[in-house]
């Protein structure tokens, strides 16, 4: 019998001091672990997420950041060993969006997006709720306030802008050998309607198979194209050491961006991001 293992993180950038949450989360996670009933890796990923999901501190569903329109779009992913993968890109009026994701698995779609991705999640009996915070408005109007005054961050020469981080994600090894992975994010904070991160896309924000369970955070155009997580998977099914396949895949991330990685093997796991700034938590293994 495998030992069961999950990690979670809050989000490339978010302070270490709130790993409570993600621990939190991978408490909870591991729990539904050691229940030993079927499909407990997906079932542990998801828990753990929606937690996240719900804790404001963290951009994902409550805490989720705006867009430059002022809406709230997300982005959320689920995926499993055997070759299950539900996606939502853009959703908005949901609370928890990895719930969504979990309901697309189970479609003859593997992504919805936008407003039909919304209104799949309505019909499918999820509340229409927009999960706004005042911390979200703030920093949007603080967003604002550098594009209107220039004085833009390192990573944000490109709008000139882009502010925060803080991601939720979770992977798991479940007693039988299968892994998940869970991901959900409000994106950036400065981003145009209709912007699509490396959370939701497969290969890129998260990865999952055989050998492992890998989810990212960070800058998500930059993981996008260096397929983050994927690099990483390989590593795993070549035999690599998880903490030694995210500590290169970030030492070779290119600067000013940030990253951050937690994956899970047969036989080991990892976590680490650029200058250590990562909210997070694992327990089991
Ligand atoms: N990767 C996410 C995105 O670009 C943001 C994050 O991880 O904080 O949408």
């Amino acid at each position: 019998m495998t030992q069961p293992m999950i990690l979670a993180h809050g989000g490339a950038g978010a302070p270490n001091e709130h790993s409570d949450g993600p621990q939190h989360a991978a408490e909870l996670g591991i729990k539904v672990l050691r229940d030993g009933q079927i499909d407990a890796a997906l079932r542990a990923v998801i828990e753990s997420a929606v937690a996240l999901e719900d804790d404001e501190r963290f951009n994902a569903g409550t805490g989720a950041n705006c867009r430059l329109d002022g809406s709230i779009q997300m982005d959320a992913i689920l995926a499993t060993s055997d070759g299950r993968i539900g996606c939502v890109a853009g959703i908005s009026r949901v609370r928890n969006p990895i719930r969504v994701a979990r309901l697309v698995m189970d479609s003859p779609h593997v992504m919805l997006c936008g407003e039909g991705a919304t209104q799949f999640a309505h019909h499918r009996g999820i509340p229409d709720e927009i999960p706004m915070t005042e911390k979200a408005q703030n920093r949007l109007a603080a967003a604002l306030e550098r594009l209107k005054t220039g004085e833009v961050r390192p990573t944000e020469q490109k709008w000139r802008g882009r502010d925060m981080h803080g991601t939720i994600g979770a992977v798991a090894r479940a007693e039988d050998g299968s892994f998940a992975v869970s991901c959900s994010t409000g994106g950036t904070s400065m981003m145009l309607p209709g912007r699509v991160g490396d959370s939701p896309i497969f290969g890129a924000g998260t990865m999952c198979g055989e050998h492992g369970a890998v989810c990212a955070t960070g800058d998500g155009e930059e993981i996008i194209r260096r397929l983050c997580s994927m690099r990483v998977y390989v590593r795993l099914a070549e035999g690599a050491d998880p903490q030694q396949a995210c500590d290169d895949e970030v030492a070779a991330f290119p600067a000013p961006y940030t990253l951050g990685l937690i994956a899970v093997s047969r036989d080991g796991h990892g976590m680490a991001a650029t200058d250590d700034k990562m909210a997070r938590g694992m327990t089991g293994g």
